[in-house]
């Protein structure tokens, strides 16, 4: 199997488009720390630590991109694919300097002016609140943003080699759930299948496993259940919700399946098995909404309205979907509010639910990319209610 990958030229693009998007914005740079934005602009996975490591990007045409990162930290900074393609320099900092007035040299150098003179820059949104004051004291002329005003619009819209990142990781996590499907489940513990889960994952090709709902019996109208002690049983429902990342892209699914250990008695509840079949046609019907142009929030009221019709409007208590990428949940958000129309390359789950407390409840979640002319499904693991013997 190849695994998919972001092309190291990419990111030289990236850069050029974020540069641009900014000066039109009117600000003078994007100062981008550690997390997803300078994975996307930089293909820098760096470590979240205490001494400063920033993406300098000035707009001034032609000036250069610096990542300013301490000195030791200088063979993984040099190493990332826009460092290693002469996209961006370095400059390195040591442990007894102060790594704001390097900042600010390289500001004023591309500016051709004192760095004090800069009057706006953005900050990218996960920047640490003591990085942020300290530019503030270096950069005491500049009104300060939040970048993502800037790059939401470039990540949101997912190029092709971040689809098939994002495909990839939807089929791993498909494979994890088949397997734990097929395999023993009744008189485990919930703690112990969310294990399996995360050594699973990681088996079927994620870099890392990030979360593992095992949500069993009236545990499964909890949405954000923590597996726990609980012994799993037959003749009952099991919430399977669990993601990871694969080459730095989320998978995020949702499975609901019911558990008759091999006894035709306990064959799934009359009363689930109805709330399962309204909620596997919202689900569907809120998928087959997506194209270009339309209101996030509109896919939401179709989920909704669908679960509203068949009674169970108030057991449907969270959005109907997050966008996913670099970062678990981002933009767009599926929720009534976000009147943004989804654009085409725009990837997000659809993940509807209706939860009866002290019950049972039941997700189904599916990532989904909006297509030129729909929907394209990125799980492939069927959506019907799975009865399994476990
Ligand atoms: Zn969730
Ligand atoms: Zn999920
Ligand atoms: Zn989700």
């Amino acid at each position: 199997m190849t695994r998919a990958s972001i092309p190291a030229e990419r990111f030289a693009e990236r850069l050029e488009r974020a540069r641009s998007v900014a000066a039109r914005a009117g600000l003078d740079a994007l100062l981008v720390g550690v997390g997803a934005d300078l994975r996307y602009l930089a293909g820098y996975a760096a470590l979240p630590l205490e001494r400063l490591t920033l993406l300098v990007v000035p707009t001034a045409p032609g000036s250069p991109v610096t990542l300013v990162a301490p000195r030791l930290e200088a063979a993984p900074a040099r190493a990332c694919p826009a460092a290693a393609t002469g996209a961006v320099g370095l400059a390195t900092w040591e442990e007894t300097e102060d790594p704001m007035l390097l900042v600010a040299s390289v500001l004023g150098a591309a500016a051709g002016r004192p760095a004090s003179a800069l009057g706006a820059v953005a900050v990218s949104d996960s920047l640490r609140a003591a990085f942020v004051l300290g530019l503030q004291r270096v950069l005491p002329g500049a009104r300060f943003s939040l970048a993502s005003a800037v790059l939401r619009e470039l990540r949101m819209r997912k190029d092709e080699d971040e689809i098939a990142l994002l495909r990839e990781a939807a089929h791993a996590a498909d494979r994890v759930v088949a397997q734990i499907a097929a395999g023993r489940l009744v008189g485990r513990t919930e703690a112990d299948v969310a294990h399996e889960v995360r050594d699973r994952l990681v088996a079927e090709g994620h870099d890392q496993s990030e979360f593992w709902i095992v949500a069993s019996g009236p545990n499964s109208a909890s949405p954000h259940h923590e597996p726990g002690e609980r012994v799993i049983r037959a003749g009952e429902p099991v919430v399977i919700d669990i993601g990871g990342t694969l080459g730095g892209y989320g998978s995020d699914i949702t499975r609901t399946i019911w558990i008759d250990g091999g006894d035709p008695a306990l064959r799934p509840h009359p009363d689930f098995a109805r709330l399962y079949g309204v909620l596997r046609d919202a689900q569907a019907a809120a998928t087959a909404a997506v194209r270009p142009g339309i209101p996030a929030e509109a896919v939401d009221a179709v989920a909704r309205d669908a679960i509203t019709a068949a009674g169970f409007g108030p057991n449907f208590i969270h959005r109907t979907g997050h966008g996913i990428g670099l970062e678990g949940h981002e933009d767009p958000y599926l929720v009534a509010g976000n009147a943004e129309p989804l654009a085409v390359a725009n990837a997000f789950s659809i993940e509807p639910g209706i939860y009866l407390e002290g019950r049972f409840g039941a997700r189904i979640e599916d990532i989904v990319v909006c297509g030129e002319s729909g929907p394209v499904i990125l799980n492939e693991m069927t959506r019907e209610l799975q009865v399994v013997p476990g």
